[in-house]
């Protein structure tokens, strides 16, 4: 099962765009990495974690995906990635530098060479994702969503 649930269905644009209206919070990181959105993820019910993505992030729209930064899950709608992968819910990689203490991601591969750090150009290593390790700093920002229950409170909040 690799942590995704693989009865999810593919995903129509339709149901993309009505997520890309759903308003909500926005996190950012130390390192500036953004994430948020009111909804849950499909595969792992986290709030705060997953939301409906596009590329490029303004112009004409090449790919449009969804994903959640807490299990992995990811799943492209249309556009390129969904012609080379389909349609079928996936798992992408979590990826942490140590020398900055930041995190990235990316699309599974056969062999881990994976992208460098734009910081300190060390090579990312590949982690759990937080849904598989207790431990993961991203869990602590979960307990911490789950105090700010007031929707009121849900916009912009800055983790420093
Ligand atoms: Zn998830
Ligand atoms: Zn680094």
């Amino acid at each position: 099962m690799d942590g995704i649930d693989e009865t999810i269905v593919e995903c129509s644009e339709v149901q993309w765009a009505e997520e890309m209206e759903a308003k909500g919070m926005v996190f950012t990181l130390p390192n500036g990495y953004l994430f948020g959105g009111p909804l849950p993820c499909p595969n792992c019910k986290t709030i705060g974690f997953y939301g409906p993505r596009r590329n490029p992030p303004e112009g004409e729209i090449t790919r449009k995906y969804r994903a959640c930064k807490f299990c992995g899950f990811w799943q492209e709608v249309w556009g390129s990635g969904y012609n080379n992968r389909g349609g079928k819910a996936f798992r992408c990689v979590a990826l942490y530098c140590s020398t900055c203490n930041s995190y990235d991601w990316t699309l599974p591969k056969d062999v881990e060479d994976y992208k460098s750090c734009s910081t300190c150009h060390n090579q990312f290593k590949r982690i759990d994702w937080a849904s598989d390790d207790p431990t993961h700093v991203f869990n602590e920002i979960k307990r911490q969503i789950i105090l700010l229950t007031k929707p009121e409170k849900l916009t912009a909040v800055h983790f420093e």
